[in-house]
């Protein structure tokens, strides 16, 4: 382990000085608002200070348990220490050249271990960025180049960012679209494999089918330069497809010369309990969109993939100021030594244990919770009205509000608003993330305090009296 003085003050527990949240976020919340634009939302309005390992400390003094990972950002802990070092010595010597006018070695690392690290031995290259949205919209303009063909297809549910294309590849309206159109052009959408929501006897292949029939149909494979797909959806609610169906997309993409782009922005870099989620479905995409994970916390993001797609783009037709900016890339390098030196990706598939076995026991005595689902460290609660499966976003606010007035970040998702979504960092010891899913138990064993507007009135006979 390397050694971090910062880190090792920093106590592992969670600590309720104030309520939540404390006087001094009350007043920078209301300092934000007089500062900037209200379309910036806040999950939860307490001001950091200083994270790492599983917690999180505000500016009251409160150390909250780290379920969200800044949205699965800081897999390997925040301010890990390799990533530290790292930038500390990088910042001292340049901070920026652009690796188009005058290159460095970082840059070049980080391409080589992408190409290493991301799924199947082929030649390949990468490019890098600063966003997630600027990889995902860089993996059309590449598979146009190299296809010559312009239609791009994308899933129910699919979160691919905010961009102007990005969005267009973006499912859900409000509130990543309302009101910004109009979105790019020649984007269709397939049915997703959604084994909660899909018929019992759709399996994957069956799901597949559904989807590539409605491809023929409506696109053509022959107008076709793309399908993107996250391997297990983040923001449009943590969703699992079914066995089969990510493989049967792959082989229609391959035999109709469409390019297979895997998202794994948010899954990728050990999260799911493998280093890329494509690994667990055995597929192996054309080329792979990275970002959140793989810098420690900084901004970097990456387009990888075979090496006759990735070349098809013309000399100097990808690129941008600050993308691979070396500080970013020496975070990047750190990020994927401390993932290999301290086995983050076992880790993941262990917090994976520990989390479902809790979660399927609060289940079992909770028929609100429809679902349990997800890998590694990406785990997900559905949440229902009481013997339905209708979605219940009210509960899944409330229940979000109660864990995180008790001191633990908790995240919302899905089309529906009815998934809390559980990031921790692999960091998190044991213990904290007991604590956490304590907490989680004690919220939805407070029924009565927690009812939604709709249940109240329809589902759920505990709610009645208010
Ligand atoms: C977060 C995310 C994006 C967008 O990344 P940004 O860095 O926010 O632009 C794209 N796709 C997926 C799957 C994501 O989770």
């Amino acid at each position: 382990m390397v050694e971090n003085a910062a880190m090792a003050e920093l106590e592992q527990r969670r600590i309720l000085k104030t309520a939540i949240p404390g006087p001094r976020s009350l007043e920078l919340m209301a300092r934000k608002a007089g500062a900037v634009a209200r379309g910036i939302g806040t999950t939860m309005p307490v001001f950091a200070v200083e994270a790492g390992g599983g917690v999180v400390v505000d500016v009251d003094g409160n150390s909250l348990i780290d379920f969200g990972s800044g949205i699965a950002v800081t897999t390997i802990g925040n301010s890990a220490p390799r990533v530290v070092a790292a930038v500390r010595d990088q910042v001292e010597l340049f901070t920026h050249t652009c690796f188009m006018i005058t290159p460095y070695e970082g840059y070049v690392a980080v391409a080589e271990q992408l190409n290493e690290l991301t799924p199947g031995d082929h030649e390949k290259r990468s490019v890098l960025f600063n966003s997630g949205a600027e990889a995902v919209e860089n993996t059309v303009k590449i598979a146009r180049a190299y296809t010559k063909k312009q239609a791009v297809v994308a899933f129910d549910h699919a979160y691919h960012g905010r961009t102007n294309l990005a969005m267009a590849l973006t499912a859900k309206n409000m509130p990543y679209k309302h009101g910004f159109g109009p979105f790019a052009p020649e984007v269709y959408r397939a049915p997703m494999s959604y084994p909660y929501r899909d018929d019992k006897l759709m399996d994957g292949e069956v799901a597949a089918h559904r989807a590539t029939d409605l491809i023929d149909k409506q696109v053509g494979a022959g107008n076709l330069a793309a399908v993107i797909i996250e391997p297990i959806q983040g923001e449009g609610g943590f969703v699992v497809p079914a066995d089969g169906f990510l493989p049967a997309l792959a082989d229609w993409c391959r035999a109709n010369e469409v390019v297979f782009i895997a998202d794994e922005i948010q899954t990728g870099f050990a999260r799911t309990g493998a280093m890329f989620a494509c690994e667990l479905f055995d597929v192996v995409p054309d080329l792979i969109a990275t970002a959140k994970g793989i810098a420690g916390g900084l901004p970097l993001a990456a387009v990888t993939g075979r090496a006759e797609i990735m070349n098809a783009a013309h000399v100097g037709g990808l690129g941008g100021t600050y993308g691979g900016n070396p500080v970013a890339c020496a975070a990047a390098l750190a990020a994927m030594e401390t993932i290999k030196a301290e086995n983050l990706v076992a880790r993941a598939a262990e917090i994976e244990r520990i989390m479902l076995g809790r979660l399927h026991r609060i289940q079992a005595e909770d028929n609100r919770i429809g679902d349990v689902r997800g890998r590694g460290a990406m785990i997900a609660v559905e949440l229902v009205h009481q013997d339905s499966t209708d979605p219940d976003p009210g509960f899944t606010t409330a229940a979000a509000t109660a864990a995180r007035e008790k001191g633990v970040i908790v995240l919302t998702c899905g089309t529906y608003g009815n998934v809390l979504r559980f990031l921790p960092p692999l960091t998190i010891s044991d213990e904290l993330l007991n604590e956490g899913l304590d907490v989680l138990a004690e919220v939805f064993s407070t029924k009565a305090s927690m009812c939604s507007p709709k249940s109240s009135q329809q589902h759920d006979p505990s709610c009645q009296r208010r």
